[in-house]
């Protein structure tokens, strides 16, 4: 219904025209619609100045930029304090309405609620809409009404839920007239230099456009996601996560796809898309878990945390050729397979004993794709604290987890050069080699490439006795 004069469009992580629910909603009410990302001070201030996600961001935007430009609208990009430029850009701009997509982060909703009540003083109306996610907050429960802790009730209620009035996609370009190009001389960002930044060279393509051909390059392969996810070496998986990270591409295309085609790739698929919304409202419902452990037991648990095996691990230099591999991988592109994720967050908690929390830091530092609910979600699973968590006495083996999904040891000849000469048998495990296959394979352990800094057996008893010891603790502690 129109019923505003005019609205500014505020983008944040949904940095793309088509089937972008808040444009959508500020269209449809307005005669006139204009836009404006800043990029926030109280966030980027605290990020090193060869952050990746900032690049992305920059290129994702001035893509966008264009884009509205050519629709005859107009993307301001600015760089300051989101919570004072948007309501002074709103009041300059004399709009009636701030439209902007929901976020479910406890940093972001505090910064809507600062933004929200300096826009009321204003007299200028503050609106958010669900874009990110086909279902948010409590719009899927148990049948009691309550928020659902584990993942395959969600999983099911959600799919009882959903129907293509929710997969729909919102029909924008019918409206593109009302697109406004503000006659407003304002200082905008000009480059990531000004910023404080240097552009990183990226392995995506950033931007709607390199969604667009990523997600196309998928839906071939959508079929096969069952049979090669778990492979690091093999193009199994989609590669998306940046683009739902910085909404470059709409999740409602996405779960539209794949639960019509049906199969069991398509709907293997459907449940990691699935997982994502699990772990966002199950954020938005117990926000502390951003900084402990869900599980109350869990808490208060003993580290051995040594600095100098956290630093080995960062670096990729464990002696584990798997772990090694993967965060290197990380290192260099800013991505992780999901299965690598699994294999280098158990490493870390149970064969290093090193806090989880400093390894969910570190992914947070460093991913492209980084997002705090499903970052949290995946390191309080590995570390058995979450909410539907592994079974603290599962302790994966990196060695048959690299035998069983890296057997011909591809994936780690790319990111650990020095084992590159290894066969298919030997390279998950070069301590085992004998001195001779060592000296053939012109490799000397400890000089070319680090002795394992930890025994895996000797780890996974201490891990079991600790986890033994906090059992009966807790036990005990319930009896009296
Ligand atoms: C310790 C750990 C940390 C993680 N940190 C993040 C993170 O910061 N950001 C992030 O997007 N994912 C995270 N994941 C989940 C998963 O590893 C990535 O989403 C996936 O590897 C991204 O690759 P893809 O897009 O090819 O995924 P695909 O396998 O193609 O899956 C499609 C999409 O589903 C979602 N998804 C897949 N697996 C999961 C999962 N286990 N939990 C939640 N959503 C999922 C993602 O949005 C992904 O893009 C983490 C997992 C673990 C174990």
């Amino acid at each position: 219904m129109l019923n505003k004069h005019s609205t500014l469009l505020w983008l944040r992580r949904d940095l793309r025209l088509d089937d972008n629910a808040a444009l959508y909603k500020a269209l449809k009410q307005s005669q006139k619609v204009c836009a404006v990302f800043v990029f926030d001070r109280d966030i980027l201030d605290l990020l090193p100045a060869n952050d990746r996600r900032v690049t992305f961001i920059w290129q994702s935007v001035h893509a966008l930029q264009q884009a509205f430009s050519l629709q005859g609208g107009r993307l301001f990009v600015l760089h300051g304090k989101a919570s004072e430029l948007i309501p002074t850009l709103a009041e300059h701009l004399g709009v009636d309405c701030v439209v902007a997509a929901e976020d479910y982060e406890p940093n972001a909703i505090r910064r809507d609620d600062v933004v929200n009540l300096a826009l009321t003083a204003k007299g200028i109306a503050f609106s958010l809409v669900k874009d990110q996610v086909i279902f948010a907050k409590d719009e899927v429960l148990s049948q009691k009404k309550t928020p659902l802790t584990v993942f395959t009730p969600y999983k099911n209620a959600w799919l009882k839920t959903v129907n293509s009035f929710y997969l729909s996609p919102y029909p924008i370009a019918s409206y593109y007239d009302r697109l406004w190009q503000p006659d407003l001389n304002i200082e905008e960002a000009s480059s990531l230099n000004q910023m404080g930044f240097i552009e990183q060279s990226l392995l995506v393509q950033a931007g709607e456009a390199g969604a667009a051909i990523a997600w196309q390059d998928f839906i071939k392969r959508m079929d096969g996601y069952k049979a090669y996810r778990d492979f690091p070496a093999v193009k199994g998986v989609s590669y998306l996560s940046v683009h739902l990270r910085f909404g470059t591409l709409s999740i409602r295309k996405l779960a539209a796809e794949a639960w019509q085609r049906g199969g069991e790739g398509a709907a293997t698929w459907l449940s990691e898309l699935i997982w994502r919304e699990f772990y966002m409202q199950f954020l938005w419902h117990h926000p502390t878990v951003s900084n402990q452990a869900y599980k109350v037991e869990w808490r208060d648990q003993p580290w051995g945390n040594r600095q100098d095996w956290f630093e080995a691990w960062c670096e990729g230099r464990t002696g584990y050729p798997i772990v090694d591999a993967a965060m290197r991988q990380l290192n260099q592109t800013g991505f992780m397979h999901n299965r690598l994720r699994m294999i280098v967050a158990a490493f870390l908690i149970k064969d290093l004993d090193i806090n989880w929390q400093w390894g969910e830091a570190y992914f947070a530092q460093q991913l492209l794709d980084f997002e705090l609910s499903s970052n949290n979600g995946g390191w309080q699973w590995a570390a058995s604290t979450g909410c539907d968590a592994a079974q603290p006495f599962r302790i994966f083996n990196p060695i048959l987890q690299s035998q069983k999904f890296d057997p011909e040891g591809k994936f780690i000849r790319k990111y650990v050069p020095e084992l590159a000469a290894l066969s298919s048998t030997d390279i998950h495990a070069p301590w085992d080699l004998t001195p001779m296959m060592r000296q053939a394979a012109g490799l000397v352990l400890g000089k070319d490439y680090p002795l394992p800094i930890v025994k895996h057996d000797a780890a996974r008893k201490l891990a079991l006795e600790k986890y033994e010891m906090i059992k009966n603790k807790l036990s005990s502690a319930r009896a009296e």
